[in-house]
């Protein structure tokens, strides 16, 4: 554990009752504080004990009066105040395992912490969960958690993350659930393995159990699986079984809860060559992460901006770089844009995966080898246009290392990068800048 103070928000509680960097966090109100979540929980309250060690050895008591629920101000010297714990599968569809070689190493990383779950949103499968922590999750009634389950039958669950615990991981869903924590569900389906009847059992299992919601998402599969299990895609059949067991078990669940809770992703819709399910069917977007009403939500918002617009608006010519899934999507979109303001010239072009696999085709797996590559000689017009998520969280590095200027200086057009919202499309076709 390391709660030793890395720095301390100007003007925080923590500020004026004069802790110092350097001091570690050891107890709030005689609770010891074993990592980020005990921090969180334990300075929720408006009168605080806090017994500091400092590099001396020697110890503290510092008291601070605050908002109930303010923030003390103290940041810590790793985020979670403690090591962040490696996951302990062995998945059959693990995307850690299908990745190419010498990428950067953190994306070899595996994680699969639970205090993750509830702090970043990631998810998790709870294999790796004590007995002790599943009962601090109740008692510190910590929720929503953001759960992997793929299978609710124990031994597939085992077979499916490569882990004999897998199924304890289920027996603290149900215990979760008697406790009132929030429970949002991820299943990754594999066909022939947790697809089929075993989708249906899943499906009613977690329903009783009462969790929030359910993402249902298809297994993604890389052209590296070398020594791996021999995984199917899904495909137009598989995804259309799918939708055929989701869609009438969500609209029962509907009459019997008020939501649907199982919401099948937009790639199993497209697979299925059906068209998007309307706005209200995605209930406020409630499993958006997992590309559940993505397109239909840029639709709208993308809409709703070209309203605002005056058909004489100008427009530079352009193109648009996208996975395959997306494109024919996206290139509906600029003609939609076309037929409000007729200067628009835009050209979308689906950038097969060659670096993962043909098999990948969401545009956040799209590298800049691939962009280059691919569009290296067609008619760009004046610039190019991106989407965020091509790009490390919040930088400007694609998932092969290469930077955005580097595939400027390949194509010879400069390149816009625009969130994946609909707005942020709009205003990166008109070059608006707010
Ligand atoms: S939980 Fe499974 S899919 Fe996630 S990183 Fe671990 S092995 Fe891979």
């Amino acid at each position: 554990m390391s709660g030793k103070i890395a720095s301390i928000d100007p003007g925080s509680p923590a500020a004026r009752a004069r802790i110092h960097v350097g001091e570690t966090l050891l107890s709030i109100n005689g609770k010891t504080i074993k990592d980020v979540l005990d921090y969180r929980f334990y300075a929720y309250d408006p009168a605080l004990t806090l017994v500091l060690r400092g590099p001396d050895g020697a110890e503290r008591t510092v008291h601070i009066r605050k908002e109930e629920g303010e923030d003390i101000g103290l940041n810590f010297e790793t985020y979670l105040m403690d090591e962040e714990r490696c996951c302990s599968n062995h998945c059959l569809f693990c995307f850690v395992d299908q990745m190419p070689p010498n990428m950067r190493d953190s994306l070899y990383f595996k994680d699969d912490d639970a205090r993750l779950s509830f702090l970043m949103g990631n998810y998790t499968t709870l294999t790796n969960l004590s007995e002790r922590e599943a009962q601090r999750i109740i008692d510190l009634r910590i929720s929503p958690i953001n759960i992997s389950v793929h299978a609710t039958d124990p031994k597939l669950r085992s077979i499916l993350l490569g882990n004999k615990a897998a199924a304890r991981g289920l027996e603290y869903m149900q215990a979760f659930a008697q406790n009132g924590i929030v429970m949002n569900c991820q299943i990754v389906v594999c066909p022939g393995l947790n697809d089929g009847e075993q989708l249906s059992r899943t499906m009613h299992d977690l329903a009783e159990m009462g969790v929030a919601s359910c993402a249902i998402v298809p297994v993604g599969v890389t052209k590296y699986r070398k020594g791996l299990y021999k995984m199917p895609v899904v495909d137009e059949r598989t995804a259309n079984d799918i939708l055929d067991r989701v869609l009438p078990f969500s609209e029962e669940c509907f009459a019997r809860f008020g939501t649907r809770l199982f919401f099948c992703s937009d790639e199993i819709f497209i697979k299925a060559k059906r068209p998007l399910p309307e706005e209200e069917y995605y209930e406020g977007y409630v499993q958006l992460e997992n590309g559940v009403g993505m397109l239909r939500s840029m639709e709208m918002e993308f809409m709703s901006a070209l309203r605002q617009l005056e058909p004489d608006t100008p427009c530079r010519p352009f193109a648009i770089g996208t996975g395959c899934l997306a494109a024919p999507f996206i290139r509906e979109l600029v003609d939609k844009a076309k037929e409000r303001c007729p200067a628009v010239q835009g050209t979308v072009y689906a950038v097969v995966n060659h670096y993962f696999g043909e098999t990948i085709d969401v545009a956040g797996l799209v590298t800049a080898t691939d962009l280059m590559t691919q569009l290296k000689g067609q008619p760009l017009g004046e610039r190019l246009l991106l989407p965020a998520n091509m790009l490390r969280h919040g930088g400007d590095i694609f998932l092969d290392d290469y930077r955005v200027s580097d595939v400027e200086r390949a194509l010879g057009v400069p390149v816009r990068i625009a969130e994946t919202d609909g707005f942020s499309l709009v205003d990166a076709i008109f070059e608006l800048e707010y």
